[in-house]
């Protein structure tokens, strides 16, 4: 029995453990985490550590020592079958574990191709470590590589094995990368970023399935019938939440969990934070959404933590996110979602540049490619939903701090 119970050990569950004894809290704490390593950081894993770059030990979000040392205990190498509502336990490995309150921090699991091929052995997701430890493992051997997927992680990995000198092709079904979470100078941007490093990215291309000879991918088969010849294909089209014995438990639910501003889902002391939870976001105009970010499942989990100990602070953070390609750095603040209007600050040419997303001529978004001033002073713009001189806001000569309204 825990007193509080945290069922996946990622990014969220790790900040809940650490804003509780943060905050004071006494009780008895547990993680439960089905990979066997103890809370690591994600967004390397597209990037400094499948380039090699960082190590294993560096992406740890506190070294192993602090979990034993604020008595946390990790459970790991275990996973939740079951949630018992009414008798208060999980179901991990056949054990019943009790809980006095149950935060649930399961993030998503990689949705995969559902293609003839896609088994293969040398297809591949990137969202744990012992995804990418099996890719790194095998990249010598490698020599084409085929994405899968025009996202952030796709992106990412094309100009890590772009680096490596690979001949990378990516594939995008839809008429342009970054499709879903960017407005299109952003996606033109960095499509011709790719392809000016040597990647043949694809929009609008249609994968029919992949070839299989002798249990490996030889080659992804296109609708019309072209061949392409890989060595490895990764896969990059987004996550399913891992929602799935909560849901069984009676949770209300359908693409994630539903919660409401503190964070609780209809389950009573049960808790749902990070990509596996929907919910109203102010920056989305109160859309209910998952939103995943490092931003989301920390600031959720400081949410739910604080309901736990009695304080109601319902979730309001200014959402915020980045990305790393080539010595490209992007930084997103708010979300651009239902935008109506862009403006774009400075030149894409000089490769740094902002965009600022608004809505009905509010500032809702930024999207910031080297440019850590804008990024910085665009937050307080999206905080208060600012209405700027248009002619102002496109000038990079003046600093976005005092755009005028
Ligand atoms: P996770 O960190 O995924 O943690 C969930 C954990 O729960 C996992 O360990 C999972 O195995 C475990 N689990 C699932 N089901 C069970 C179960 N039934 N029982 C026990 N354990 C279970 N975000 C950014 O903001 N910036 C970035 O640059 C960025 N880059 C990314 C790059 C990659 C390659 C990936 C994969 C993600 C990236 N993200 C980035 C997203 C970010 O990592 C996620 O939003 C974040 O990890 C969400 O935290 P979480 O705790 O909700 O889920």
């Amino acid at each position: 029995f825990y007193d509080v119970l945290i069922v996946g050990a990622g990014h969220a569950g790790a900040q809940a453990a650490i804003a509780l004894r943060q905050a004071g809290f006494e009780g008895s704490v547990g993680m439960i985490g089905d990979e066997k390593d103890p809370p690591y950081e994600r967004p390397p894993l597209s990037k400094e550590y499948f380039a090699g770059e960082k190590t294993f030990d560096r992406i740890l979000i506190r070294p192993a020592s602090f979990w034993e040392e604020r008595k946390v205990d990790l459970l790991l190498g275990r996973r939740v079958k079951s949630v018992d509502p009414e008798g208060r336990f999980v179901n991990a490995g056949g054990e019943e574990i009790g809980y006095g309150k149950l935060i649930w921090c399961t993030g998503g699991s990689p949705r995969m191709l559902t293609c003839n091929g896609a088994g293969a052995q040398n297809v591949h997701a990137v969202r744990r470590r012992d995804d990418v430890d099996a890719m790194m493992g095998k990249l010598d051997a490698v020599r084409h590589v085929t994405i899968v997927g025009g996202g952030y992680i796709g992106l990412e990995a094309a100009a890590v094995l772009t680096k490596f000198g690979k001949q990378v092709v990516l594939l995008e079904a839809l008429d342009r990368v970054l499709a879903r979470v960017a407005g299109e100078e952003l996606s033109r941007f960095y499509e011709a970023e790719h392809r000016a490093h040597g990647v043949d990215l694809r929009t609008g291309a249609r994968m029919d399935c992949i070839e299989v000879v002798d249990g490996k991918a030889a080659a992804v088969l296109m609708a019309d019938g072209e061949r392409i010849e890989t060595d490895m294909v990764i896969v990059g089209i987004g996550i399913v939440p891992e929602t799935g014995p909560l849901i069984a438990a009676g949770a209300v639910g359908g693409n994630g969990v539903d919660v409401d501003e503190y964070c609780r889902t209809s389950l009573p002391d049960i808790y749902a934070v990070g990509d596996c939870a929907t919910h109203a976001n102010r920056f989305a105009g109160g859309a209910h959404m998952r939103v995943e970010s490092v931003q989301n499942a920390n600031d959720q989990a400081k949410t739910a933590v604080a309901h736990i100990l009695g304080k109601e602070e319902p979730y309001d953070a200014v959402p915020w996110f980045w990305s790393n390609q080539y010595d490209l750095k992007l930084q997103t603040v708010g979300l651009s979602v239902g935008f109506d209007q862009t403006v774009l600050r400075g030149d894409p040419a000089a490769r740094s540049f902002s965009i600022v997303y608004l809505k009905g001529g509010r500032v809702i978004a930024l999207d910031c490619v080297n440019a850590v001033k804008d990024y910085v002073q665009g937050r307080a713009h999206v905080l208060s939903g600012a209405m700027l001189d248009i002619a102002q806001l496109g000038d990079a000569s003046v600093p976005l701090k005092e755009v005028g309204l």
